[in-house]
């Protein structure tokens, strides 16, 4: 993909990111875009950042930093801002923790406490979503919805160093436009439940690929993450997007 090509793709998802904001009422500014880059090279990244893109996503911790270093002396791409969209293992705490300007993908306790006594070390606070489960499958990652509440109440009473922002989802249905609306709609109506029941702000909500973004906005998406429809397709390298 040449940096026209990729430019010119950027405008495409951007103008119809903004599309589907004037269809539902809601101003382009509210809906975050996120370039999600997993297996595309850091030159990719570099042109899209040159074309004023400034949120970029990546699944695997290791992917993630190999690229940043790569792109260290770019000016234009040294300060960008990084999300951690992918499955986190608790092992991998120590390199997630303040590296990111939002992890998306808190899914236990377990990864809460190692992200908390990494962070205490550093007194850094670390904005973070919920991965929710929303399609309730047995083999995906994410918190099921019934047990988001006490994950985020132990976020709040023992994690002083998280600041849970919100919730994201992958849909069970993939690149299926309207048909993964109903699970969007069902992630908003937990994150209206579960801010008066915690009683926090938690006003992001991360959901919307490249097949099925119009939806997620019409259902009130504030981050949508965006790979294929600006990169192309991902290279080979890995397998299908880890969910
Ligand atoms: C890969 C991935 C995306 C982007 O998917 P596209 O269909 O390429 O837009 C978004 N979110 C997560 C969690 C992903 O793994």
């Amino acid at each position: 993909m040449t940096p026209e090509e990729l430019a010119a793709r950027l405008a495409g998802v951007r103008e119809r990111l903004a599309e589907a904001c004037t269809a539902n009422g809601r101003r382009p500014e509210d809906v975050l875009l996120v370039a999600v880059s997993k297996f595309q090279p850091a030159e990719a990244v570099a042109a899209v950042a040159a074309d004023g893109q400034r949120d970029f996503g990546e699944n695997y911790v290791q992917e993630a930093l190999e690229k940043r270093a790569e792109l260290a002396a770019d000016p234009v791409a040294r300060d960008l801002r990084w999300h951690l969209i992918g499955h986190v293992q608790s092992r991998k705490a120590a390199q997630v923790a303040g590296a990111f300007v939002l992890i998306h993908t808190l899914d236990s306790v377990k990864l809460a406490d190692a992200l908390e006594r990494r962070l205490a070390v550093t007194g850094r606070l670390q904005p973070v979503l919920m991965e929710i489960n929303i399609g309730a499958e047995p083999q995906k990652a994410g918190v099921m919805p019934e047990a988001a509440q006490a994950l985020g109440e132990h976020v709040l009473w023992a994690c002083p160093h998280l600041a849970l922002r919100g919730l994201m989802c992958l849909p069970p249905v993939f690149d299926a436009g309207e048909a993964a609306r109903p699970y969007f709609a069902r992630l908003r109506r937990l994150g209206e439940d579960l801010r008066s029941k915690l009683g926090i702000a938690m006003p992001e909500l991360s959901m919307g690929m490249s097949g099925d973004f119009a939806g997620a906005v019409a259902e009130g998406a504030t981050i949508v993450r965006i790979g294929t429809d600006i990169f192309g397709p991902r290279p080979a390298k890995g397998a299908a997007p880890v969910a």
